[in-house]
């Protein structure tokens, strides 16, 4: 019999599955407290000897295992974790203002193919379980021993390529009976594809949502983004305006400056002019990513004057324009550089 991946349960199920053991249900509420706070079966002192065997027979824990851990001066951590089949994946702690904040990944490798990118050197390997993602969570906040009360899908992997693994965790993750971290402080971001942030709008969930957009025209973006060949900016953008209007949540567009291919302040210009021309009905918000340098890419990141001068050019437009503050830089902390170091 094939055993069942506990942590991919939400309450329900889990109460289902534990009483067609012939079990209380009340089994149920215990397991689930142990399972957020990232205990084996084995350490489920309040479950009598035969219902702990029971579980080590009938089901499996998808523990992501840390094999790695850098810690930046700026205290950012990021981890290299181990899944049960041997593939790696990254996860990166960081401590905002406003609360401890983790960045996880949704998938082993990446089929997006973006040119700046490390996460898709090799491709993707597989897509995660919604169990892999928690546990990425879980794992970190036992770690570190605080609180996380964000998440940002923002780690290896296109979540939107991962839709329902992606939304069950979402589901998981905010349940008041596991982490209970609040859709509000929950951000996914998407290279953009257009049939899954239509589908993304219907299920009412109050993320935020980031699109990543990194050029204003269709000939940069297809260079530097393939998936732009099969959305275009004709596409995304009205999807973007339809999701707010939808939803009514604020979108981020991310914008990856690249020095001497989309940072100049004709860039800015087309940029501003690309936005108001498909999302005028919307509030605009830039977040401007300097390129984080990798090796086997040349990208250089853009200077900070043409950041600033990229900027004000969008403010002068009203686009509001944020620049990406850079945490845990002396560690490589982004982007999938460690597990395509894993992979050499
Ligand atoms: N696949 C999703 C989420 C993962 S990447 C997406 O494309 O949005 C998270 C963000 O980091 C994206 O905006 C991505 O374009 C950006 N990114 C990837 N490689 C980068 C690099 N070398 N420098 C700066 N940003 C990078």
């Amino acid at each position: 019999m094939e055993r069942i991946d506990i942590l991919s349960m939400t309450k329900e199920e889990l109460t289902e599955w534990i009483v067609s053991l012939g079990e209380p249900k009340y089994r149920a509420a215990q397991i689930m407290e142990w399972l957020v706070r990232g205990a084996g079966f084995s350490e489920m002192k309040n479950l009598p000897l035969p219902l702990r065997t029971k579980l080590e027979a009938h089901a499996y824990l998808a523990a992501a295992a840390p094999v790695k851990k850098l810690v930046s001066s700026d205290g950012t951590v990021k981890y290299l974790y181990r899944l049960h089949d041997g593939e790696a994946v990254e996860t990166v702690f960081m401590r905002y203002q406003h609360g401890n904040t983790v960045c996880i990944s949704t998938e082993a490798g990446c089929p997006m193919g973006c040119a700046f990118c490390a996460s898709t050197l090799k491709g993707l390997s597989r897509r995660l379980l919604p169990s892999e993602m928690l546990s990425q969570v879980i794992e970190t906040q036992k770690d570190i021993g605080e609180r996380i009360s964000g998440i940002v899908l923002m780690g290896i992997g296109e979540p939107l390529d991962n839709y329902d693994n992606v939304i069950k965790f979402l589901h998981l993750v905010a349940s008041p009976d596991g982490l209970n971290i609040g859709y509000r402080h929950i951000s996914l971001s998407t290279c953009g594809l257009v049939d899954k942030i239509q589908r993304l709008a219907e299920e009412n969930l109050p993320i935020t949502l980031s699109i990543s957009l990194h050029a204003a025209d269709d000939e940069t973006r297809s260079t530097l983004m393939p998936v732009n060949k099969k959305w275009n900016l004709e596409a995304l953008l009205p999807a973007c305006l339809d999701y707010f209007e939808k939803t009514k949540r604020r979108i981020s567009f991310e914008y990856t400056l690249v020095e001497g291919k989309n940072d100049r302040r004709a860039d800015a210009q087309k940029l501003a002019d690309v936005l108001y021309r498909y999302c005028a009905g919307m509030p605009l918000h830039v977040n401007l990513i300097p390129v984080n340098p990798v090796r086997e890419r040349g990208f250089q990141p853009s200077n900070q004057g043409s950041v600033r001068r990229f900027a004000e050019a969008l403010e002068s437009r009203r686009i509001t324009a944020t620049v990406r503050r850079r945490l845990g830089s002396d560690i490589d902390a982004s982007c999938g550089q460690l597990r395509a170091a894993s992979l050499e």
